[in-house]
């Protein structure tokens, strides 16, 4: 919205800007396999889990 520039106070201004971004907690979930706990939508970083299946080889089996 275009509005000339005087025309916002500062106080207005920073409030808009303020208020773009919010705290959130990081998206994680708990792996079906070995229970740890990984981002949502990926691979297992410790087991290499994923959708119920081994997608990645690891060392251990
Ligand atoms: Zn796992």
């Amino acid at each position: 919205m275009a509005v000339p520039k005087r025309h916002v106070s500062k106080t207005r201004r920073d409030k808009r800007r303020g208020s773009s971004w919010t705290l959130e907690a990081p998206a994680i979930v708990k792996c079906a396999h070995c229970g740890s706990y990984t981002a949502p939508h990926k691979v297992c970083a410790s087991c290499g889990w994923y959708d119920g299946k081994q997608v990645v080889a690891t060392e251990e089996d």
